[in-house]
């Protein structure tokens, strides 16, 4: 195994995210690396007890010596995110007049030639994902519940927040991955700022209505329907709308 730090096991660094709230200890934007705390732990290999998750500020803090040893290891031991039971909140870049919405291979293109609201996925009555445009800017809203009801990922207009209680998230590249247990997903998205957004897998459900998506298709179990490679385009209203 590498003993600079360059190569990390998936199993530990997924036991280091648990730990740490899915997010950097001190400030919880899920935008980070996998860091060792002291240096003389970098030659331990990869314990991960003596491993944090620091975004790349307070990384940059922490080599220059500006950032305390002794403060990344107390964030450590109380990470912000488990303070608060939610990660902080991370900013995402939509803009423009357009936004393509792709659902397991379903993609629906909404333009915007003046400002609205757009439901681009309805559930129950519940708008799962809804993008707004208003003065110019495009703002993408995405809440992803579990069978329980309980809000795990609620994007609100551009802002990006997820719950800690899921048993793993993950931002990787531009690609957000929620999981129940090893192996599987309860959603993936990709983010292709600053027009697009893209859901590989999932399970959304909400009030009892699931919708399955694999990156090929979609599944609604209620009526046994499957739907791929379907197209539209929307010119201010509409959208996937299941009941
Ligand atoms: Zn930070």
């Amino acid at each position: 195994m590498a003993q600079d730090g360059r190569y990390i096991p998936e199993p530990i660094k997924r036991q280091i995210r648990q730990r740490c709230g899915f997010g950097c200890v001190i400030c919880g934007l899920p935008l980070y690396e996998y860091e060792h705390m002291r240096e003389w732990s970098i030659a331990k290999e990869h314990d991960p007890d003596e491993m944090t998750i620091l975004c790349p500020t307070h990384h940059a803090e922490k080599t220059r010596g500006l950032l305390p040893v002794e403060d990344v290891l107390a964030a450590n031991r109380r990470p912000r995110n488990l303070r608060f039971g939610l990660s902080e909140a991370f900013p995402l870049r939509y803009s423009g007049d357009s936004c393509l919405v792709n659902l397991g291979s379903n993609r629906i293109v909404h333009d915007f030639s003046r400002d609205a609201i757009v439901p681009a996925l309805t559930i129950r009555g519940c708008p799962v994902i809804r993008i707004k445009r208003e003065d110019g800017r495009l703002l993408l809203s995405l809440r992803i519940f579990d069978r329980q009801g309980r809000l795990l990922l609620d994007i609100n207009e551009n802002e990006l927040l997820f719950s800690i209680d899921s048993w793993d998230v993950e931002l990787v590249g531009k690609r957000l991955t929620i999981r129940k247990g090893l192996r599987v997903i309860l959603a993936q998205v990709d983010f292709y700022a600053p027009s697009a957004i893209v859901i590989n897998r999932g399970n959304f459900s909400y009030d009892g209505f699931e919708v399955q998506v694999a990156p090929d298709h979609i599944f609604l179990e209620k009526y046994n329907i499957r739907m791929e490679k379907t197209s539209a385009l929307m010119n201010g209203g509409g959208g996937f709308y299941f009941d």
